[in-house]
């Protein structure tokens, strides 16, 4: 068996870990908002992934996160007057309740990372080197006036007052967005666990720190990376921040949800999943 290998850049044939076993570890959603077709598609493209190991008779232990903590929970709290878990509550029951209905079943300051302190070892996954990725930075990185480079990201965000906090050595506050997936995969999957898989846009820089973070600490970390392409409308990838996404819920209204499963999965799961323009195929019916 094959795969593409985002690390290697090429097909690779799959060999796993133990023999007849698979560890597989996909990142999940943050919960402050209704899913959208752009969350069903890696859910689905892994899910088959899952089930075709199984088929062939591997034993499949499958991880993922639900973030129900970070900046944009924090924000929505705020926006409604709400709390932090009741909104990541909401949205999560949201997720796994659309999810199951497409037969999916799912058993201020801080620290940091300096990555000119890993300049050899890092950008291996966007296959970019440091000078590459510090240019090219921009959008895909958060701001911060504390950190060193642009680059380096937070493993354990210090509380603002008002934020949910959870004590540290650190001080209180909370762990970075790479942290909570490197530490989960890690503790349930163990070093050097099989696949990883995730969205095409959580390549970098979310993939890459989860990687670093973990190798920098002395955990070898995945095998194989695997990566799911954007779900596209009139050119432009659907997603949450453009405001231009189909949510689940309005899909599956008005579709049955294995018609949602086949039509997502017609697609290459690494290339970009088009909506066809209205009116190209008529007015058929039936
Ligand atoms: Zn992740």
């Amino acid at each position: 068996m094959r795969l593409f290998d985002t690390l290697a850049g090429e097909l690779v044939e799959f060999v796993p870990r133990a023999e007849g076993k698979v560890s597989m570890y996909v990142c999940g959603p943050t919960v402050y908002d209704h899913p959208h077709i752009g969350h069903a598609r890696s859910a689905l493209t892994f899910d088959v992934v899952r089930r075709y190991l199984m088929w062939r008779g591997y034993e499949v232990t499958y991880a993922m996160n639900v973030t129900d903590i970070d900046d944009n929970i924090i924000r929505r709290a705020a926006e409604e007057g709400s709390t932090e878990p009741e909104i990541a509550q909401t949205y999560e029951a949201a997720y796994f309740e659309q999810m199951a209905r497409l037969a999916y079943v799912v058993e201020g300051s801080g620290v940091y990372f300096d990555v000119e302190k890993y300049a050899d070892q890092y950008g291996f996954l966007p296959h970019r080197t440091l000078e590459q990725l510090r240019e090219s930075a921009g959008a895909r990185v958060e701001v911060d006036e504390d950190k060193r480079s642009p680059l380096d990201f937070a493993l354990w965000k210090a509380a603002k007052p008002g934020e949910p906090t959870w004590a540290s050595p650190f001080g209180p506050g909370r762990p970075g967005w790479h942290i909570e997936c490197a530490a989960m995969s890690l503790k349930l999957l163990g070093e050097r666990f099989d696949i990883h898989g995730g969205g095409k846009d959580l390549k970098f820089p979310h993939h890459e720190n989860e990687r670093v973070e973990a190798e920098a600490a002395g955990h070898p970390f995945a095998r194989y990376w695997m990566h799911n392409g954007h779900v596209v409308i009139e050119n432009v990838k659907m997603s949450k921040s453009l405001g231009n996404f189909v949510t689940l819920q309005d899909a599956l209204e008005e579709y049955d949800p294995r018609a949602i499963r086949m039509a997502v999965l017609q697609t290459l799961y690494r290339g970009a999943l088009r909506r066809r323009p209205p009116g190209e195929y008529g007015d058929r019916r039936g």
